[in-house]
């Protein structure tokens, strides 16, 4: 079971115990440095589905078990100081994770607009409904920021999209809403066709982003769609960068009003296409707003939305969702049909503390210095990703990383079951991360040049721990590990749609061992592999064309039989001795059955046919070679049936039958590897 864990990719058993060992290294240091927030997890998890749902979901399916019941961590904190958070064991680490994008301006500010926010609004209180002044405030620089005429409060961001959907539905009187894959918009499943939900959604269209297609079907559907919903700031999924062309926008300081970005060109073809064909633009900046720049998205890529959607930070640490809008799309009311009403609203919608907070981080924003604040933490970010990488490259080090403005995220350079693990050795560097591990991952404005060099040092011992403790092979220590992988990967996936039931699993894994047994056996000779590639797709043939012309079929098989057996007796003899311990015929039994299958034709033409007469004995030659296969293979399923059990011959039947398949995927490139010429001495240095 644990070789299945940590040997997903193939890896050999040397690897895997020191996997193991790295993993219960790291488990030890937990227990030990974490104990008091691993103890307060412990007492809460049964009773706390949050957490229960959260805390390993950083960690791929096949691996779940495994890591909760040696890590069962949490993050439980007690302080914050500049971007760091001390835990409840008094460690402190460096927090990437953004507060799920919150953390915008570093948690001392959110302390004091939270503080000052409740100041303001004392006097009052709890009260809703009756409004404080403060919120025409408040409205009045979301206007200005927004350039919409308009604005809504909402609880939070999910609340906020719900809300700006079901408004622009009501007020365009169509159903449709587009969305783009890849794109979170909170967990309401109206917009979320994926992400688990199990309801059928008629009424929103997931495109692709960047694609001209989706471009031509919004026009082709123009007068069904209420409204287009983007997130500007899409991916950055785990080891997923944004789409390619934003690339381009990561390295350099982009200067707000230049739109010429690739990914600019979309957002602003959309736009085009919207306002041509009357479809409200939506702008989702739960994330982006305030992240890219301070009037958010729409000013970063220089593209004005219809209505757009703000959340996160702008309540200064309070919680929130805010829709800003067209007036005509934010109408709860129909003028010409009373009775038509969109009935959006909220108990807490302008709770007087969020609207306290809410003005102090809107005054901090509207500050004409607070640009220059985006600017330079937008550089530094930029130098700290050029250093780490090239640091990251002279130590050969599979990992990369890769910025958006101040947010970024892992790279790694090389296919592995384990990058995920990445995430544990960060943490027991004092990194703390986001809820999708090394993805997404954003840093304070407040994060200094000092900071950027401490998580540097990290993310490089993190690395270089995980090289040395055999998470990172290559071709050379660990032959076929992609192909390994790559099966691997796909029997989970089936298994984890597909209830294949326990015995079918065992019955199965036990035939791919004895395919490997058996490779390992005799199987290493390189001409032997090509032979076995040539007798397999001639197996394979004949397996179809045997319901054509049985003669040519049971002729070509023969031939095919014989250049396999040729294989092994010829140029692996030795290998009989292994065999034995396999389940198959020996050598004896081997060359009695192909002495018979010489017999045949020579007895056919003895009993008087003679030589003339050749082509008339071929139909029972290829007849009786057929029945003597037959009586081979089920003789020797009943002698299994009779020397152990029923399943032991049915896993050698099986494994017979589909040994031509597998072959092939084993032994495709055993001729070009034939071939290969050895590379000459000296000829890197000279080519
Ligand atoms: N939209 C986007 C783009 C988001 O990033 C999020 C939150 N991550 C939401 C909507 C949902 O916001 P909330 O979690 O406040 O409901």
């Amino acid at each position: 079971m644990e070789r299945d864990v940590w040997g997903a990719d193939g890896a050999g058993e040397r690897f895997v115990a020191r996997r193991k060992d790295a993993v219960n290294r790291l488990s030890a240091y937990f227990q030990e440095h974490c104990a008091k927030s691993i103890a307060w997890g412990n007492n809460i998890r049964d009773s706390f589905s949050d957490l229960r749902f959260t805390d390993a979901n950083r960690v791929p399916f096949p691996f779940m078990r495994a890591m909760r019941e040696k890590f069962n961590l949490c993050s439980v904190v007690t302080e914050s100081k500049g971007p760091r958070l001390r835990d409840l064991d008094g460690n402190w680490s460096l927090d990437v994770s953004g507060s799920y994008g919150l953390n915008l301006a570093g948690f001392d500010h959110y302390k004091e607009w939270m503080e000052g926010g409740l100041e303001r609004v004392k006097d009052l209180g709890a009260v809703l409904g009756s409004l404080h002044p403060i919120v025409a405030e408040n409205i009045s620089i979301l206007k200005s920021i927004s350039k919409l005429d308009e604005v809504s409060f909402h609880m939070s961001g999910t609340e906020a999209v719900m809300a700006a959907v079901r408004l622009a539905r009501f007020n365009k009187r169509r159903k449709l809403i587009v969305c783009f894959s890849g794109a979170y918009h909170g967990w309401w499943d109206g917009v979320q066709p994926g992400l688990g939900s199990e309801r059928n959604i008629t009424d929103c269209l997931t495109l692709k982003d960047l694609h001209p297609a989706s471009l031509d079907l919004i026009l082709h559907r123009a007068h069904e769609i209420a409204g287009v919903l983007i997130n500007p700031v899409q991916s950055f999924h785990p080891n997923s960068p944004p789409p390619s062309d934003t690339i381009l926008l990561t390295s350099e300081i982009r200067k707000t009003e230049d739109s010429s970005s690739p990914y600019a060109q979309w957002l602003h073809k959309l736009r085009e296409v919207c306002s041509a064909n009357d479809i409200p633009l939506i702008f989702d900046e739960v994330f982006s707003g305030f992240r890219l720049a301070p009037g958010g998205a729409q000013e970063y890529f220089g593209v004005q939305a219809d209505m757009v959607v703000y959340g996160k930070s702008v309540a200064g640490g309070m919680p929130i969702g805010v829709v800003c809008g067209k007036k005509d799309l934010m109408r709860r009311f129909d003028p010409e049909h009373p009775m038509r009403i969109a009935y959006v609203i909220g108990t807490f919608s302008a709770h007087p503390v969020v609207m306290g907070a809410m003005n102090e981080f809107l005054h901090w924003l509207s500050r004409p210095v607070t640009p220059e604040l985006y600017t330079e933490a937008q550089r530094r970010c930029a130098q700290w990703v050029r250093s780490t990488n090239e640091t990251l490259n002279q130590l050969d080090l599979p990992v990369r990383v890769m910025n958006f403005t101040t947010i970024w995220t892992v790279l790694f350079k090389e296919p592995g079951r384990y990058n995920w693990l990445l995430q544990y050795y960060l943490r027991a560097e004092g990194v703390i991360l986001s809820w999708v591990g090394t993805g997404r991952c954003m840093s304070s404005l407040d994060f200094s040049v000092e900071d950027y060099q401490e998580l540097q040092a990290k993310i490089v011992r993190a690395a270089q721990a995980m090289k040395s403790d055999g998470w990172w092979l290559n071709e050379e220590q660990q032959p076929g590990r992609e192909r390994a992988m790559r099966t691997r990967l796909i029997w989970e996936m089936v298994k984890s749609v597909v209830q294949v039931p326990k015995p079918l699993t065992a019955f199965y894994f036990e035939i791919m061992q004895r395919k490997k047994d058996d490779h390992h056996a005799s199987h290493s000779n390189l001409i032997n592999q090509l032979f076995h590639l040539l007798s397999s797709s001639t197996f394979i043939f004949c397996y179809i064309f045997i319901f054509f012309n049985f003669t040519v079929a049971m002729f070509l098989g023969m031939a095919a039989l014989f250049v396999r057996q040729f294989g092994h007796a010829i140029l692996e003899p030795p290998c009989h001795d292994k065999e034995k311990a396999l389940l198959g015929f020996n050598t004896r039994n081997k060359s009695i059955i192909v002495g018979g299958y010489i017999l045949i034709p020579v007895v056919q033409m003895i009993q008087g046919y003679g030589l003339e007469s050749f082509t008339s004995i071929l139909p029972s030659v290829a007849l009786l070679w057929f029945l003597l296969t037959l009586a081979a293979v089920f003789g020797r399923v009943l002698y299994l049936i009779w020397a152990h059990d029923f399943r032991t011959s049915m896993i050698w039947f099986v494994k017979l039958i589909t040994d031509p398949i597998t072959d092939i995927f084993a032994y495709y490139n055993s001729a070009d590897k034939i071939f290969r010429l050895p590379p000459r001495r000296g000829s890197e240095a000279t080519s």
